[in-house]
């Protein structure tokens, strides 16, 4: 099967899915979207109000900054998938359960391995635990590291910086990186590099690169 008729799949799946409490209250499930083919993937963490209302990823105000965001390092929204860890909304915005992280896992799993995108972008900490559950966000923000042959980059949730209006430089810088990511992920050869903690050197200039690829 083609990876846009998978991640079709795993969206209907996700639109009617009842494996945990979540669906009870939810609007709309909220799968994610962005070409089958991305290079890059933004995980978030649920869905908000206007997500659960919409059924579409990253759509309220801190949806609004993450646009701001991929534009300033170049990256048309159109060309990167942005999903979430859970797809349906937690009530009132509060944090996922354990047991919810661990139900819509599988989800999540299957659209990485049919994107099987270079670069995994997590906003916030839920995301990056998928990933790296003994990192701390404060540490290891917008400094990429290769997780089982992916180069997974944490990053600050954007809701966090309009929250915290001191992250939201921290946040802008951090992904100012990207790019250069993109093209060091590009030029590795994921299946012989050692999985490693180490995060690869930044680069060095401060300009976002200007991409081939988007
Ligand atoms: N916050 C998230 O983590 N995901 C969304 O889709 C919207 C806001
Ligand atoms: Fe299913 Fe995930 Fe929604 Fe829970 S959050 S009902 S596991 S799609």
């Amino acid at each position: 099967m083609k990876a846009a008729e998978i991640l079709a799949e795993i969206s209907q799946q996700v639109s009617v899915c009842e494996k945990c409490a979540l669906h009870y209250s939810r609007k709309h499930a909220v799968p994610g979207e962005g070409p089958a083919d991305s290079t890059v993937m933004f995980i978030g963490e649920g869905p908000g109000f206007y997500e659960n209302e919409q059924g579409r990823p990253f759509v309220g105000a801190a949806g609004n900054f993450l646009d701001e965001l991929l534009a300033a390092c170049r990256m048309p929204r159109e060309k990167v998938f942005i999903t979430n860890v859970v797809k349906c909304r937690p009530p009132g915005n509060r944090d996922p359960l354990p047991e919810e992280l661990t139900s819509c896992s599988d989800y999540l799993d299957r659209q990485i391995e049919a994107i099987n995108p270079k670069i995994i972008v997590t906003l916030g900490r839920f995301s990056m635990a998928h990933f790296m559950p003994l990192a701390k966000i404060g540490e290891v923000h917008g400094q990429a590291s290769w997780v089982r042959g992916r180069l997974i980059v944490p990053m600050y949730h954007p809701a966090a910086a309009l929250h915290q209006p001191s992250l939201k430089p921290v946040l802008e810088r951090d992904f100012t990186r990207l790019p250069g990511y993109v093209e060091q992920a590009r030029h590795a050869q994921p299946e012989i590099k050692p999985e490693s903690e180490e995060p690869p050197a930044a680069p060095q200039d401060d300009e976002p690169t200007q991409l081939s690829l988007f």
